[in-house]
């Protein structure tokens, strides 16, 4: 059944502000069912070259010459128009991803709010003067890079597109934003908004299509001044080498093992539910997910009893129906979550009942909450990208880090403990881009620097941070005697 919610045709292409027709388009899928939603643009090389070069043209010309003030407004009325629109964008997000409705709400109303961030940011992006002798006089200029590519996944397209494209345009780019081919709907319905938000043919041109042929493609142009990646680590790996053969920076947002560390002194009743929400979100498959609890022994029985207990009470069903947990995006993801359970068939301590009147075609997985397994197994190692956590007991702060800190990625970490000093020692320490103290955010806001380190990635997204990452600066020295 094609999706009701569109108000627009899906399988165009959108170049320098004109919405083409596609040579060849792809199955858009729903994930709670398995039906077909729509068709979208299967965009080649030579689509992306066009968007490229219709950039570049933007970059020069209108979008190029607005001044800050003038693109804080464009953003700032994109941002209205996006939060008009958030319940017809919520749906179409639940129908494309298979995310339970009022998540969906919450990644629309994030991209409304990333809009009037950046909007509010555009004018606000200053250099600086800087001591010298007296006879010079010596300032610094933030310059947009020209041509921002943005290749972006399925799980929270929304929020990535506003934390990606919303500050690469406020810092003054022309955008080449290339959506997942799972996922592609509300970045098109994004385009069109920004249409009517006023913002100039070319200033944004969107390429839906698959990974090895448009991805690359974006990667790898050289008309590409600067690449915002948010995907898998072995993508990320060839999206760094594509930026190092033309020596053009590079922000990766990859995976992640994030912990969330109890102590014994922690007051659970506020940990609890941050403690589930943080890995059954978006049915696990979300980058910054919580999928090891490190609990501390004292309290090792209760954390574990009341975990078990909050996930048999999980609701699987549609996203339409706005359950707690909907189906993962798509059957080949369904059955490499299903490898990693494989693993382990014993360590299951609880999983969510499997209502029986699920569609059959739907990709649905029983939330699992394991433990007894040390944290050198794969399933507290890798990411699993799936709505599964691991419990891994520990006895001592030091035990508890060396955990924390032992895995490839350093996205996120939460601390649970009352004790202050030991917040501070343990925020310190840790290895991760954010973390958290007596609170989860699966990312944080809108305002919060984010990224990794490690296999996690490098650059920050989000917050005022991200506009350095999408400008370049220029150091102007005078000499005036
Ligand atoms: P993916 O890497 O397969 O795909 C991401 C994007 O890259 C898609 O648009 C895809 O079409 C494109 N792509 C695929 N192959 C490409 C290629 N050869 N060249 C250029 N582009 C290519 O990732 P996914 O499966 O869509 O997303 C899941 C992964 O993303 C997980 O590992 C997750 O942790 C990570 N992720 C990270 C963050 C973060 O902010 N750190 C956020 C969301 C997802």
């Amino acid at each position: 059944m094609p999706c009701p919610e569109l108000w627009f045709d899906p399988a165009r292409i959108l170049i320098a502000g004109r919405w083409l027709p596609a040579d060849e388009t792809l199955p858009a899928e729903d994930p709670s069912t398995g039906a077909p939603l729509a068709r979208i643009a299967r965009g080649s090389a030579g689509d992306i070259d066009a968007a490229v070069t219709a950039a570049r043209a933007a970059a020069a010309g209108d979008w190029g010459r607005t001044a800050p003030a003038d693109r804080g407004r464009v953003l700032a009325r994109l941002g209205r128009l996006v939060a008009d629109r958030a319940e017809a964008m919520a749906r179409i997000e639940a129908a494309d991803v298979g995310k339970p409705l009022s998540q969906a709400r919450a990644d629309a109303l994030a991209l409304a709010r990333y809009c009037e961030f950046y909007g509010g940011a555009a004018d606000k992006l200053m250099g600086q003067t800087i001591p010298y002798p007296a006879d010079h006089t010596v300032y610094t200029l933030r310059e947009p890079h020209g041509v921002t590519g943005h290749v972006v996944p399925w799980n929270y397209p929304m929020q990535i597109i506003g934390r990606s494209v919303g500050a690469a345009l406020a810092a003054g780019n022309a955008c080449v934003l290339k959506p997942a081919e799972e996922a592609s709907l509300t970045a098109l319905a994004f385009a069109r908004l920004a249409q009517e938000a006023g913002l100039p043919p070319g200033a944004l041109n969107v390429v839906p299509g698959l990974g090895p042929e448009a991805g690359a493609a974006l990667a790898a142009h050289p008309g590409v001044d600067h690449l915002s990646f948010t995907g898998s680590v072995g993508v990320g790996v060839q999206i760094q080498a594509a930026a190092a053969a033309n020596i053009v920076p590079v922000t990766l947002e990859l995976g992640g093992k994030s912990p969330q560390i109890v102590f014994a002194d922690a007051d659970l009743d506020r940990a609890l539910p941050f403690l589930v929400r943080a890995g059954i979100q978006n049915a696990g498959q979300t980058c910054s997910a919580a999928s090891r609890i490190l609990v501390q022994r004292a309290v090792l029985d209760q954390v574990t009893d009341r975990m078990a207990a909050a996930y048999r009470a999980l609701r699987l069903g549609r996203a339409m129906d706005d359950p707690d947990v909907g189906p993962l995006i798509s059957a080949r993801q369904r059955a490499m979550v299903q490898g990693f359970l494989d693993l382990a068939p014993d360590a299951v301590l609880a999983r969510a009942p499997l209502p029986a009147d699920l569609p059959p075609g739907g990709h649905y997985l029983a939330p699992a909450l394991l433990g007894g397994l040390g944290p050198d197994h794969s399933l507290a190692q890798d990411e699993i990208f799936g709505p599964v956590q691991v419990i891994l007991p520990f006895d001592t702060e030091d035990e508890a880090l060396a955990i924390a800190n032992g895995t490839a990625y350093g996205l996120v970490a939460a601390v649970w403990t009352a004790d202050g000093a030991r917040q501070m020692r343990m925020a310190r320490h840790l290895r991760a881009g954010q973390v958290f103290l007596n609170s989860y955010g699966a990312g944080g806001g809108v305002e919060l620097p984010f990224g990794g380190t490690g296999r996690s990635g490098h650059g920050r997204e989000k917050g005022f941070e991200a506009l350095y990452g999408f400008t370049r600066l220029k150091t102007v020295a005078a000499w005036h005697g």
